[in-house]
């Protein structure tokens, strides 16, 4: 390991509420396909795996290499017991950089790389740990060993770039909202996609500057008087099938393996298949990998209650709150923390993302036979959402950015959130 000095200036998250250490439940290990750098490769090479293990310890896939999996999907470099055999024999710093780094997140803008946090981790869901100042040192190493971290460009919308301020300006005032939690969160949901929608017809071009920070400051200011004089009505059967199927591509996540034993093509058509089926929502769920192996009916779903019902309801506030919160602060909503997307349209995915939780915690509900949503679903539901919004490209395509489009329309997304 070099321990170079990062490209840039690190702002790790600031957000007392959560908390993070690595309790080694392995979890990333048996989830995560693990991409790696060159000089990943070489140490892997120089540790002499292949020859101990008997068995190739990287595969090459769609042009890049990735740490050997399992058969079930797990890196062959994982123990019994969930511990990571390079880390038993050589230590943390011999392990990739990818390894290292999880949870971390890294966005940089035109000034500095935000550092946030995944929550893919368990920990990071729980908050359980030490506060995440206490980990800068460890972060400023890694990211010194990440070749392609450099400045980013952010933009507002498509046409006009982000100063490092206004993009703060935007996160800063965003979080007031969401902070609030003497407001209910669906309050506070409905304000977010009522934002995204506001800021689309936004003229950047003219508030430039600290006009930004005063017109969010007066639209978040407006948002509980506004509110009540928009109602929305409940989604239209096409929102919720879009909604459906926009949580189906935050849940699928085939292995290296299972595409490899199946074949490119007919993974494509199943995974379309499966979309399909997730968008009509008739008949039975499909299995998602080791998910709901039995099948239970997708009618199950809309019997389990909204969240708001839950017995969990206030840690289900509070773990969404601080989950919304860290991605706005993190400036993972965003920029390089985003697909490269502007903040229009970052704020936009977000509500979707909001939504696709909600969806998908009711499934995971509905798949334990549980007629309303505990604090377990949604965990489980975040993690999937979260994980996929950082790193699957699909989640940054352009069929993406159909279904938000299609979602600005007659006011989808704050149906969807309703
Ligand atoms: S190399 Fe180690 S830390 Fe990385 S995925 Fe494999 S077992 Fe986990």
């Amino acid at each position: 390991m070099s321990g170079a000095r990062p490209a840039i200036p690190l702002a790790v998250l600031r957000l007392p509420e959560q908390r993070y250490s690595c309790h080694g439940c392995g979890d990333c290990c048996r989830d995560f396909t693990v991409q790696l750098r060159p000089p990943d490769l070489e140490r892997l090479r120089a540790q002499g795996w292949e020859e101990r293990l008997g068995r190739p310890v990287t595969a090459e896939f769609r042009g890049g290499s990735f740490l050997a999996q399992r058969e079930d999907g797990a890196c062959v470099l994982l123990m019994e017991g969930g511990r990571c055999r390079i880390h038993a024999e050589h230590g943390l710093e011999a392990k990739p950089i990818a390894c290292q780094l999880f949870p971390w997140i890294l966005a940089p803008d035109a000034r500095r790389a935000h550092v946030g946090i995944s929550f893919a981790c368990a920990s990071v869901l729980g908050s359980r740990g030490s506060d995440l100042g206490a980990h800068a040192r460890d972060v400023r190493r890694m990211a010194g060993d990440v070749p392609e971290l450099a400045p980013a460009r952010t933009f507002l919308d498509a046409a006009t770039e982000a100063t490092p301020e206004e993009a703060d300006a935007v996160a800063e005032t965003l979080d007031a909202w969401l902070r609030e939690r003497s407001r209910p969160l669906a309050l506070r949901l409905d304000g977010l996609a009522w934002l995204g929608q506001q800021l689309a017809r936004a003229r950047f071009a003219k508030v430039r500057g600290p006009r930004l920070r005063e017109l969010m400051e007066t639209l978040v200011t407006a948002l509980p008087d506004e509110l009540p004089l928009h109602p929305v009505e409940p989604p239209t059967r096409a929102q919720r099938a879009t909604l459906r199927q926009a949580a189906f591509f935050r849940l699928e996540d085939p292995k290296i393996p299972e595409i490899s034993r199946t074949g490119r093509l007919r993974t494509v058509v199943g995974q379309y298949l499966r979309s399909r089926r997730f968008a009509r929502a008739r008949g039975p769920v499909p299995a998602m990998g080791a998910r709901w192996p039995g099948g239970f009916a997708f009618e199950a779903v809309d019997r389990v209650t909204r969240l708001e019902a839950s017995p969990d309801v206030d840690a289900i506030d509070e773990l969404l709150t601080r989950w919304l919160r860290a991605t706005v602060l993190g400036h993972r909503a965003w920029g390089s923390g985003y697909h490269g997307w502007p903040v229009v349209d970052g704020l936009q995915a977000l509500a979707l993302n909001a939504a696709c939780v909600r969806w998908l915690a009711q499934l995971h509900a509905a798949g334990a036979s549980r007629a309303e949503p505990v604090l377990e679903d949604v965990r489980a539901a975040l993690g999937r959402v979260d994980r996929a919004c950082g790193r699957a490209p699909w989640i940054g395509s352009r069929a993406e950015r159909m279904r938000l489009s299609y979602l600005r329309i007659d006011d989808g997304l704050r149906r969807i959130l309703r």
